[in-house]
């Protein structure tokens, strides 16, 4: 009897280091791991050709077919699977009372909306997806009966739920600390965006009053210690609870230090940063004007130095995209409070991450595929993702460390029509990105059909030490 496949010839990328060895994939999934002479016989075989081979990049922070993202589910993830990312979570919001629609369908939000509902109108929208994908329960309205649904959200495969401590979906410090309370008796997942909604409102409308328009003024909008204060608040009562934490797009050494704080080992707090905050400072906001803007604000070299070290300890565990899609008329406004925030970089995120951590400050590959593939395949519950080992998804990126390329938004399999990485030189490209085994997307773009990704029921995860990244 013989397996489905057998890639041979490259170099595999795994959290214990480089390997030169190949491995099995039968029925979506592989079966060995070794040197060629040792796999089964296969049908097929793939051989590389000493090109890498990275296990598939699981981006567990990404705004698709949402709130301000006018990304479809097919848009979306060609451009993940494009970029080598293989499983998404996106988000399944609750409802939204404010007056902003999305573009991409204003009935998202005409819709009065409860979790359960908010999931089941995520799938049905997400036919198309190239990838596979999961979901956090988005919780935007400061409403007790919320709590009710949570034992079922858990049960439909998503224990993790998102706060705002900002903007018209913030929730309260109270709210939070009861949510959290039934959080932890499921033993889920609380993530939060952490920025002080007061502080960042004053400082906003100072600035507007002074006519602080311009982009390079935007940082001093929503400052470090806002982010720290919020964070701190929030920590606090995880602490008090008992709850599972997750910080999510942490981009300040002010606000990674709270949360060092009270972390000992990853067990119970964990956090993630950003491809942007790791390789982009405020200059940006100079360079490319409103183009670059998102929440919180790209900020020093320092602060882009604080994220590595954080990743080196395991302090903060993740790298993910935070990527919303815009286009370039909706980003480039007159005065930045009218820019639409976030920035799109599904497809861009694993050959700029992999240029800067590796090529740049020397990291390894063990490093890379950690930060974007195992640890949040673990944090979040996905056994069976971010890993090339017996059992796992055969989801493998195969990937050129030595192709120099130019970043230009012409090549945007996204909706979103501008990056803010254009005409950066990077050295290592994406060639090929596998799904359970089947080829997806290749450097002409997608190959399959749409469908290909799956829904993703997610495990209730299981919290422990967390390893630094070194
Ligand atoms: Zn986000």
């Amino acid at each position: 009897m013989s397996v489905d496949l057998n890639v041979v010839g490259g170099t595999l990328a795994t959290v214990d280091g480089t390997l030169d060895a190949g491995f099995s994939v039968d029925d979506g999934t592989i079966v060995a791991v070794g040197s060629r002479d040792r796999l089964p016989q296969a049908d097929r075989t793939l051989d590389v050709d000493g090109l890498f081979v990275l296990p598939g990049i699981v981006d567990p922070h990404v705004h698709i077919d949402g709130f301000n993202s006018i990304d479809t589910y097919e848009t979306g993830t060609a451009a993940a699977a494009s970029g080598g990312i293989t499983t998404v979570i996106n988000f399944a919001w609750q409802t939204w009372t404010g007056e902003r629609e999305s573009e991409a369908d204003g009935s998202v939000w005409a819709d009065e909306g409860a979790l359960l509902e908010a999931i089941e109108r995520q799938k049905r929208k997400a036919t198309g997806a190239y990838v596979d994908y999961g979901l956090h329960a988005t919780v935007t309205a400061e409403d007790w009966s919320v709590f009710d649904e949570f034992d079922a959200v858990v049960d439909a495969g998503i224990p993790s739920f998102k706060f705002f401590t900002a903007y018209d979906i913030g929730v309260s410090n109270g709210f939070l600390r009861l949510a959290f309370e039934r959080l932890a008796d499921l033993d889920a997942v609380a993530v939060l965006h952490t920025e002080d909604a007061s502080v960042c409102q004053a400082l906003t409308d100072k600035q507007r009053q002074d006519s602080r328009d311009s982009p390079p003024d935007y940082p001093d909008a929503r400052p470090d210690y806002a982010e720290a204060m919020a964070l701190s608040d929030a920590v606090a009562l995880a602490e008090a609870t008992d709850c599972k934490y997750y910080g999510i797009h942490t981009s300040s050494r002010a606000a990674a230090e709270e949360l060092v704080a009270v972390q000992e080992d990853g067990s119970q707090f964990r956090g993630e940063t950003c491809t942007h905050y790791a390789t982009l400072t405020q200059d940006a906001y100079t360079e490319q004007g409103s183009l670059a803007l998102q929440s919180p604000p790209l900020r020093t070299a320092d602060d882009v130095d604080a994220m590595f070290q954080y990743l080196r300890d395991g302090s903060l565990g993740v790298v993910s995209t935070d990527h919303v899609a815009s286009t370039r008329e909706e980003k480039a406004v007159d005065d930045w409070w009218d820019c639409s925030f976030g920035v799109n970089s599904l497809q861009t995120s694993l050959p700029i991450f992999h240029d800067e951590a590796v090529n740049q400050r020397g990291h390894s590959y063990a490093f890379l595929v950690r930060a974007m593939a195992a640890a949040p395949a673990q944090t979040f519950g996905l056994p069976k993702k971010g890993r090339l080992a017996v059992g796992a998804d055969a989801d493998f990126v195969v990937f050129d460390p030595t192709e120099s390329y130019t970043i230009t938004a012409d090549d945007n399999a996204s909706r979103a029509d501008y990056s803010i990485y254009e005409g950066r030189e990077v050295t290592g490209r994406v060639k090929q990105t596998y799904l359970r085994g089947d080829l997806v997307a290749d450097e002409s773009g997608i190959v399959v059909d749409r469908g290909h990704g799956e829904f993703r029921e997610r495990e209730v995860p299981q919290w422990g030490p967390q390893e630094g990244h070194v």
